[in-house]
């Protein structure tokens, strides 16, 4: 969280730029089925809250991916651009979008029961299940 240079993310084709106004450096990972189609392998989110400024919105395009979020991308370069929790419409921003910010520190991998075998991260993290995490959107749906 240094400075707005560190915050504010392009796509490939510089259509749509991405501001959150926050950025907890501390990211996720998940390691769903729906997340590693997406983004063709582990996702690494930043969990940038609600206060997320957005140029270029005529590119962004939405998919409903499940009762609970939707999945942004840029539909010139088919950057993924965030998923955003309907439930407070909050957004998880790719870490790969902002490749420069400070304290990056892996916090949490979600759906690890659904992690394939053919990779494995060495850093130690608290992990959920997918029965934990249905659990937790349960009355969010
Ligand atoms: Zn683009
Ligand atoms: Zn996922």
């Amino acid at each position: 969280m240094s400075d707005a240079l560190s915050r504010t993310a392009t796509c490939l084709c510089g259509a749509v730029t991405v501001s959150p106004a926050v950025i907890n450096p501390k990211f996720t990972v998940c390691h769903c089925a729906s997340c590693r189609k997406w983004s063709t392998g582990p996702l690494f989110m930043l969990q940038c809250g609600e206060d997320v400024t957005f140029d270029g919105k005529e590119a962004i395009s939405e998919y409903d991916s499940s009762a609970w979020a939707a999945r942004g991308f840029c539909n010139r370069c088919g950057t993924n651009l965030f998923v955003r929790f309907k439930h407070n419409n909050s957004f998880n921003v790719p870490v790969g979008l902002f490749p420069d910010v400070e304290g990056l520190e892996m916090s949490m991998q979600y759906f690890i029961d659904s992690k394939p075998d053919y990779y494995c991260f060495s850093n130690e993290t608290p992990t959920l299940t997918e029965a934990e995490i249905l659990a937790y959107f349960a009355d969010k749906m």
